[in-house]
């Protein structure tokens, strides 16, 4: 049985690493789906969403981890987040000239990658920006992991419009050296996109690191999920401002207001609008 939609974690007995595997479906889909996007875009935000995913697994705290890689080329925004309950939402924003066969580097053209994570009670929140320097969403993760945390970590990720599947190693944080990561990581960047796709976790892992012994935790499910609101579109109506929503309901009879990251909308109408406002605290009038 092909796992989809979940996230199974592993460690290598006696070997200071560990690794994740993640391969989404229908919540992939889903994202896509809201927002019409092209191969090359699913292709790039599935990625995303693997990154995401993959970065998460190792919270201790509830919170979530947003990733956004920005740029000035064809790529304008990457963004992809992944809270503590393993749910994921994303999008994408770019020129209709993006190519599938352009690197990431040059898609984005002064880019930079953007972690951010917000603790929902215990922990700091903490930020990390990081120029984007290589060519693939998987290596500028590593560098990241390089760069501010000090931790050798191999991404390896795939995605096609259908599925997206990605895997991740990690030294631990306690190891003394790293030649055994070095060595496991070598054997993962044989991994194809293929196998990613289409093989069991259990057979892959078994294929590609035979030689070593590997302990499967239970996987965790991973869903689709946004959390905008009601709520939160009426304050989109307030920072519009009383004078710009009534310019606009003087021409239209609604104001919609749409969530940019599930699509969802809501239309307000002349009343509503007018109880937003009235209810809202003074410094909107
Ligand atoms: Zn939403």
């Amino acid at each position: 049985m092909l796992e989809y939609d979940v996230r199974q974690h592993f460690v290598f007995k006696d070997q200071a690493l560990r690794g994740v595997l993640v391969r989404l479906k229908e919540s992939y889909q889903t994202i896509v789906q809201q927002h019409h996007y092209p191969l090359v875009l699913a292709n790039l935000l599935g990625e995303g969403l693997l990154g995401v995913t993959l970065m998460a697994s190792f919270f201790k705290h509830r919170g979530k981890l947003t990733l956004q890689f920005q740029g000035e080329g064809d790529l304008r925004l990457l963004s992809a987040r992944c809270t503590q309950d393993n749910e994921i939402r994303g999008l994408v924003r770019a020129s209709p000239a993006l190519v599938s066969n352009q690197n990431l580097l040059q898609a984005l053209h002064h880019g930079y990658l953007n972690l951010t994570y917000e603790p929902e009670q215990i922990g700091q929140p903490y930020q990390s920006v990081i120029e984007v320097t290589q060519p693939s969403i998987a290596k500028n993760l590593e560098e990241y992991f390089k760069r501010s945390e000090q931790l050798p970590t191999c991404f390896v990720l795939m995605s096609d419009g259908d599925v997206a599947a990605g895997l991740m190693l990690q030294a631990l944080p306690e190891a003394q050296e790293h030649e055994a990561f070095y060595n496991l990581a070598i054997l993962a960047e044989t991994l194809t996109p293929e196998e990613l796709k289409t093989c069991d976790f259990k057979t892959l892992l078994r294929r590609l690191f035979h030689e070593y012994v590997i302990e499967l935790f239970p996987t965790k499910p991973i869903n689709f999920g946004c959390n905008c609101s009601l709520a939160r579109m009426q304050n989109a109506i307030l920072s519009m401002g009383e004078d710009e929503a009534f310019s606009i309901l003087a021409e239209e009879t609604y104001i919609e207001v749409t969530c940019e990251f599930c699509a969802r909308s809501h239309l307000f109408d002349a009343q509503e609008v007018e109880r937003i406002f009235t209810e809202a605290p003074s410094d909107y009038h």
